[in-house]
């Protein structure tokens, strides 16, 4: 993991309403299988960046930011846009932390997953999902 990257990385949703530019450096990369993250992202896992709270300039969109928070969870929240439903960056309910959902990065974060949390909440499919065939678009279309 690099501890001196400082580059500016673009991020936008689907609709591209919302943009920003974020800056490391990226302290943690984790993936997260917990039950919330699986129904939040509708995918196998969360792939969540951290940095510090200030280090995110909104470049468009920021007034269709919407926050969703489960009262009783410790620290779970998702921030979306509310035109296209995408994952955005936001910061942490104790405000030590912003965190960005790597997928909506543009540009390479310059750090890799270090670790995966809640392991035992993975989807029953998703070790299968790693190992399927691959193809670098739709595959083939059968004859
Ligand atoms: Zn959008
Ligand atoms: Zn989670």
């Amino acid at each position: 993991m690099s501890d001196e990257q400082t580059g500016m990385i673009a991020g936008s949703c689907l609709c591209s309403q919302v943009a920003f530019q974020v800056w490391g450096r990226f302290a943690r990369f984790v993936l997260c299988h917990c039950s919330r993250c699986r129904k939040a992202t509708a995918a196998a896992h969360a792939a969540n960046l951290f940095t510090g709270p200030g280090h995110i300039h909104w470049l468009r969109g920021r007034e269709l930011i919407r926050r969703y928070q489960i009262p009783e969870a410790r620290s779970f929240s998702k921030c979306f846009c509310s035109h296209c439903g995408s994952a955005l960056p936001y910061v942490s309910r104790n405000g030590e932390h912003l965190i960005v959902p790597a997928g909506v990065l543009d540009g390479d974060p310059g750090v890799v997953p270090e670790r995966q949390i809640f392991w035992d909440s993975r989807a029953c499919w998703h070790e299968a999902g790693l190992v399927a065939p691959r193809f670098a678009e739709y595959p083939p279309v059968a004859g």
